[in-house]
């Protein structure tokens, strides 16, 4: 680095950097805990997890140690080698959910990515090369390469970008009526995040997510759950799936599975697996000792009951309150989600507004996320204090305090 550029500030982004995002006033520097604190010092208390990804908090010690003594051994040496900790990670999934084989990625888009093309591939080795359609739901949202964005239902981000995949189609979220309507023997899979994340924080209804499965089974589609954003102990459960005892054949996991180092994971059985036979997918990167090493302490310290029912106590301490603020200053309309992800839907009246509240709470000290212009959503730790959500949502309250009064 050139001396110049020693101190770096907001302003250098629009200087350098593609204009695809638009990043808060502040910038953060350090993290521990809940906690984050900006150039200037500044502390702010941390409900947006990094979008539902650091799962266990900033600078957890299992973690630091898990990425620092596998940095001290071995990096890289790419898939024409395997490794310990994907191999070590693996089985851990496998044993953890309804997977028989796992296949490791960098992202979220890059997990659907395998697990769309591996729909595909299943559908054309065992019922021939008409069943290719694909049927996602509105407002859904499944990452940014070509293929996730167009399965994903919200046209802002798909469109523009010239010809779009073929054979791909939008029924209304838990609309069982919308997808009985639309499935046929062509369709491949049923894509579903079984609680929309971007698409406002929408948990599936129980009835839906079992009509769904029936009507995969019926007509030999294979039911695919992206809970990159509700799994890995989000929901309270391991994978959201579980909370609703309906079992997809492929899931796809990211985000809060590294707790902040970048991986993906796609999930399924050993019949459908056979069909990404050598040659026929791969990445460079995926399953990389460091992000291997990292997840599998993610998921050592998630999948424990401690924590998994400290998510749902959790989840009570945020609605009580969040419902409390609703009620007083009249800005919610219904406060939803499982677990640590959370949406709290503004009242007509303040329709639109999620940004300005957003920023009212930064200026507060507390970072929270939106999923829309009408949902304020959390994304917390997953082992947040109490201590923590109390004082967050204090900070929350005064930024409603000050929007609401002008
Ligand atoms: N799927 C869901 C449900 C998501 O919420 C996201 C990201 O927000 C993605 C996929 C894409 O993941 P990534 O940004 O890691 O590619």
């Amino acid at each position: 680095m050139s001396v110049e550029h020693a101190q770096v500030t907001r302003a250098d982004f629009d200087q350098v950097m593609v204009p695809s995002y638009a990043p808060a006033a502040f910038i953060p520097v350090r993290g521990e805990g809940s906690r984050v604190w900006d150039q200037s010092g500044r502390e702010l208390i941390d409900f947006a997890g990094g979008i539902a990804v650091s799962a266990l908090g900033h600078a957890h010690p299992v973690l630091v140690k898990a990425l620092t003594e596998q940095a001290g051994k071995l990096w890289h040496v790419s898939n024409a080698f395997t490794n310990e900790p994907a191999l070590r990670l693996a089985y851990k999934l496998i044993e953890a959910t309804f997977a028989e084989r796992v296949f490791l990625a960098n992202s979220g888009a890059e997990a659907n990515e395998a697990a769309f093309k591996l729909a595909r591939r299943y559908a054309h080795d065992v019922y021939g090369p008409e069943k290719f359609e694909i049927i996602a739901a509105t407002n859904s949202f499944h990452g940014r390469t070509l293929f996730t964005v167009t399965v994903g239902g919200q046209p802002k981000y798909s469109d523009g970008f010239g010809p779009k995949i073929e054979g791909i189609s939008h029924v209304p979220f838990n609309d069982l009526a919308a997808l009985k309507a639309a499935i046929s023997d062509k369709t491949c899979a049923v894509v579903l995040e079984p609680v929309q994340g971007e698409g406002g924080v929408l948990p599936a209804e129980q009835a839906y997510l079992q009509g769904v499965r029936q009507l995969c089974d019926e007509h030999n589609a294979l039911l695919v759950f992206d809970e990159v954003q509700c799994g890995m102990g989000r929901s309270g459960e391991l994978f959201a799936y579980m909370n609703y005892a309906v079992t997809p054949d492929i899931l796809t996991s990211a985000k809060s599975l590294g707790g902040g180092f970048p991986i993906g994971a796609m999930l399924t059985t050993a019949e459908i697996a056979a069909h990404l036979s050598v040659g026929t997918h791969g990445t460079t990167y995926g399953g990389n000792p460091l992000a291997s090493a990292v997840a599998g302490a993610v998921l050592d310290v998630i999948n424990t009951p401690q924590v998994l029912a400290g998510v749902k106590a959790k989840h009570l301490r945020f609605t009580a309150k969040l419902a409390q603020i609703g009620e007083q200053y009249g800005v919610f309309r219904e406060v939803r989600g499982l677990g640590l992800l959370l949406g709290a839907v503004l009242a007509d009246a303040w329709q639109g507004k999620a940004k300005v509240l957003l920023d009212a709470a930064a200026a507060e000290g507390v970072m929270v996320l939106m999923a829309g212009p009408e949902v304020v959503r959390f994304a917390p730790s997953l082992i947040i204090t109490d201590a923590d959500i109390d004082e967050g949502l204090a900070r929350f309250e005064r930024a409603v305090a000050k929007m609401t009064q002008g």
